[in-house]
């Protein structure tokens, strides 16, 4: 095999193209490597629209920018013709190593996609050398195009939650197929309300999906999302995810000692301590605080008892242990409140739960009792991680899609 068949192959080219020069431009750093191809004289190409052979109406000169050819950046120049179909007219072909408007040859494409997965875009583009405006663009161009595609005929349970793209701020919803063991996500949009939830059913029904199939969703405890469901897919059981329930007394927790904390002078590992739990490596110092903290009889500690005791409702073994332990967990929670008013958030947690009673029950009766949204929540930091640096709700959406939607074909196409 000669140098120029080692070049044919790396390309993919067909026949009727051919590599007609080669020419390593030694004036530039890096090194330019342009490689030129042409078709022979008097070829025939498919037009676009019908795939009729056709003779050249006439050709334009193209550039794309490919791999790196060991250290040299490569580039591929072409005279592409047009055809002039009897049917169609005048029409610029497609040249098999790149796709239409792009600047750059298909499987430079593809390792650009490969690498903004597995490293932030800014340093995916300055590997690549290209400026990260012209890596979004391919990534948004794939992405658009999978998901466009995605078929969702038989999505019949789904997970879905918010998370902020970056720390408290621009909220964007995400769905989830319960389902699908790996790449789950299947809808992300702006927003955390309402809203989100009659744009995933439009988007269910432009991708073949039927929301009458929908028979499963699990989700947190919000008003607006609860009713949303209950209007756009009445028929469906709703499971709360015990994660949020967690979630509900951490935040109670943390709250009563941050009113505590004005009135009493605490060790300020406490902080931390209460928002672990319990076995989860307590520092000695952490261990310490809470145990002054049990000593001293503050209510930051018996709300954290309270908390801690819900671990133990999670593990019951069947729905009737789970009904049981719920109901002795609140009676319980219900009897420390009377030791003070700061513990105030506790009873407004422990009323929230009361009144979502069946579907967090839910979770022992359901077939997807093992969803967790903690599970996806990697996912979502990779997403922040990549996209950093690109303050937009969309850039954070083509992340999300990019890392953990299923994309099909798209990296299979080379
Ligand atoms: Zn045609």
């Amino acid at each position: 095999m000669d140098a120029e068949q080692v070049l044919v192959l790396g390309l993919g080219i067909t026949p009727p193209w051919r590599l007609v020069s080669q020419h390593l431009e030694t004036g530039k750093h890096p090194h330019e490597l342009h490689l030129h191809l042409d078709a022979d004289r008097g070829s025939l190409f498919a037009c676009p629209d019908c795939g009729r052979a056709c003779k050249a109406h006439d050709f334009a000169e193209f550039r794309w920018r490919h791999l790196n050819f060991f250290q040299h950046h490569c580039y591929i120049t072409a005279r592409v013709p047009r055809t002039d179909c009897p049917e169609h007219g005048v029409k610029r072909v497609q040249v098999p190593w790149a796709r239409e408007g792009s600047g750059f040859t298909l499987l430079f494409e593809q390792v650009a996609l490969m690498l903004a997965r597995e490293m932030p875009v800014q340093a995916a583009a300055e590997q690549m050398a290209i400026t990260d405006q012209r890596l979004w663009r391919i990534i948004r161009h794939y992405v658009g195009k999978a998901m466009a595609g995605l078929d969702l005929a038989d999505l019949k349970a789904v997970a879905f939650d918010e998370t902020a793209s970056k720390r408290g701020h621009n909220y964007v919803t995400i769905f989830i197929d319960l389902d699908r063991k790996t790449r789950p996500v299947v809808f992300a949009t702006p927003g955390k309300g309402k809203e989100t939830v009659s744009r995933f059913n439009d988007f269910l029904k432009t991708h073949n999906g039927k929301p009458g199939r929908i028979a499963e969703v699990v989700c947190d405890m919000s008003p607006a999302f609860l009713a949303a469901l209950r209007e756009t897919f009445p028929d469906a059981s709703v499971t709360v995810d015990w994660f949020h329930v967690v979630q509900l007394f951490t935040k109670a927790v943390d709250d009563v000692r941050k009113a505590e904390a004005r009135l009493v002078k605490m060790p300020s590992a406490v902080r931390w301590a209460v928002l672990k739990a319990k076995e989860r490596n307590l520092t000695q110092k952490q261990a310490a605080a809470l145990a002054e903290l049990e000593a001293g009889g503050l209510l930051t500690a018996v709300a954290w008892q309270i908390k801690e005791k819900l671990r133990w409702v999670r593990v019951a073994p069947t729905l009737q242990a789970a009904k049981w332990r719920l109901s002795h967990f609140i009676r319980h929670a219900r009897e420390k409140l009377g030791l003070g008013p700061l513990l105030e958030p506790v009873q407004t947690a422990i009323e929230t739960v009361e009144k979502h009673k069946e579907r967090i029950l839910r979770r022992w009766a359901s077939t997807y009792s093992n969803a967790r949204m903690e599970a996806y929540n990697g996912i979502f930091r990779a997403a922040r991680a990549r996209a950093r640096g690109y303050r937009n709700v969309q850039t954070f959406i083509t992340m999300i899609y990019l890392i953990a939607a299923p994309l099909g074909e798209l990296f299979n196409s080379i």
